[in-house]
């Protein structure tokens, strides 16, 4: 079956193509600058194969409904194009940022599971509406395709009450829905997953700490197979140092900064989203950069590293103690995959723990699933590649088939 996932943003959609009978990538694209004057969508079909062909095409894209019927057209395109026609595609996994408390899973959407989507929007103001935007065209141009929602925040519904609830007056949760609910829970799901295979154990039997460290980081506690502790909270900026995003901070610094600065509600959610984190600490959010920087002996990029790298440590400290048993501690993601320095310093000081790296076999730019522990370590340590595209599609093919 061929499946089509799409990630639909408030001005882009960033679309995949894939043949589920080998898991092979046919096309991947992105639809850009939706709505302003000009737009691009830009594919490759056959990605990362001697057969990779990349088309650019700049034109205005009005809407979400245009960039997707442009998107449609290129890979139906009889010359460029990698299907005949639409009938080919035999569902469609959509990206939904968040689900609150009622997806436990990946769904079939119907009209009851839009409007869940809807009343979780005050959730996730920005992320919702941009996901619903590419649902309700994607329902109208393929009434007939099974469509899916796939939750970033479903993986996590699994975490006990003693993990999700805030220590604030009950009512806050029972009336306005604050608790900790987590996100990237597609990643942390796919790599859990690929990890038990790695180990030889049936998944559900594996106790693991997953890693995932990009723009976005998030630590995930995984017991038995299932989710119970995860550092993001209510909305994507609690727990470790990401790259513009803050993570765990002292909740009065709001107040602080209100009395002492005059800065308003909305200047200081600015600051903690976008100007905070390894950006906040040295000016770079590309972990590349501050690498770069650190060698020109720049004090700063070298504070944010560290920082960033402690926390990551507290947070496996954390999560430890809360599986007792620790089968395989996993890093993903851009700085997970390719850096070896955050993968080595985040670890520093656990071999105590049973936690010994192989410099050697960490010292690269992880492709493909690889171990990176010593042979004397007793917790296996892994590099996985996230890959959320064939996660989502995974999960659609699961429910369509039943
Ligand atoms: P997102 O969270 O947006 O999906 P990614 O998982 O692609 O992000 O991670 C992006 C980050 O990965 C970049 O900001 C950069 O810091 C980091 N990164 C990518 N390549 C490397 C590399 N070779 N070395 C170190 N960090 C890298």
């Amino acid at each position: 079956m061929k499946i089509l996932v799409i990630n639909s943003g408030s001005s882009s959609i960033k679309f995949q193509l894939l043949d589920m009978e080998e898991e092979r990538v046919l096309a991947s694209g992105l639809v850009e600058r939706i709505g302003e004057a000009s737009g691009l969508l830009a594919t490759k079909f056959n990605p990362d194969t001697e057969q990779q062909q990349v088309v650019k095409l700049e034109q205005q894209i009005a809407d979400h409904r245009q960039g997707m019927l442009a998107a449609i057209a290129l890979l139906t395109d009889a010359d460029q194009g990698i299907i005949k026609d639409a009938s080919e595609i035999g569902a469609i996994g959509h990206r939904v940022v968040h689900g609150g408390e009622d997806f436990h899973q990946p769904t079939v959407i119907s009209k009851e599971v839009l409007e869940a989507i809807t009343a979780n929007i005050p959730l996730a103001p920005l992320h919702n509406p941009a996901n619903l935007d590419g649902i309700t065209v994607a329902m109208d141009l393929f009434p007939a395709v099974p469509q899916v929602a796939v939750f970033d925040t479903a993986f996590h519904q699994s975490m006990p009450p003693h993990a999700y609830m805030y220590a604030l007056p009950h009512a806050y949760y029972t009336e306005d829905r604050v608790r900790r609910y987590g996100f990237h829970g597609t990643s942390h799901k796919f790599v859990a997953t690929e990890t038990a295979k790695m180990l030889g154990k049936p998944l559900g039997e594996c106790n693991l700490i997953t890693i995932h460290l990009g723009n976005g980081c998030s630590m995930t506690a995984v017991e038995n197979g299932v989710s119970v502790d995860t550092s993001l909270g209510m909305t994507p900026l609690e727990g470790l140092v990401m790259g513009t995003r803050s993570g765990d901070v002292d909740p009065a610094i709001h107040t602080f900064l209100h009395r002492n600065k005059g800065m308003s509600l909305d200047d200081i959610d600015e600051v903690l989203n976008k100007e905070s984190g390894l950006k906040g600490l040295c000016g770079m959010n590309d972990m590349r950069d501050i690498h770069d920087a650190i060698a020109q002996g720049d004090e700063r990029a070298k504070l944010a590293l560290e920082v960033q790298t402690y926390r990551n440590k507290k947070y496996i400290g954390a999560y430890m103690a809360v599986l007792g048993r620790v089968d395989g501690l996993v890093f993903t993601a851009g700085i997970g995959e390719n850096d070896p320095d955050v993968r080595a310093l985040s670890l520093k000081g656990l071999e105590a723990f049973g936690v010994k790296i192989d410099a050697r076999l960490n010292d690269q730019r992880v492709k493909e699933p690889l171990q990176i522990s010593s042979a004397d370590s007793t917790i296996p340590v892994l590099v996985i590649p996230t890959n959320e595209e064939l996660a989502i599609a995974r999960e659609t093919l699961a429910i369509v088939q039943g």
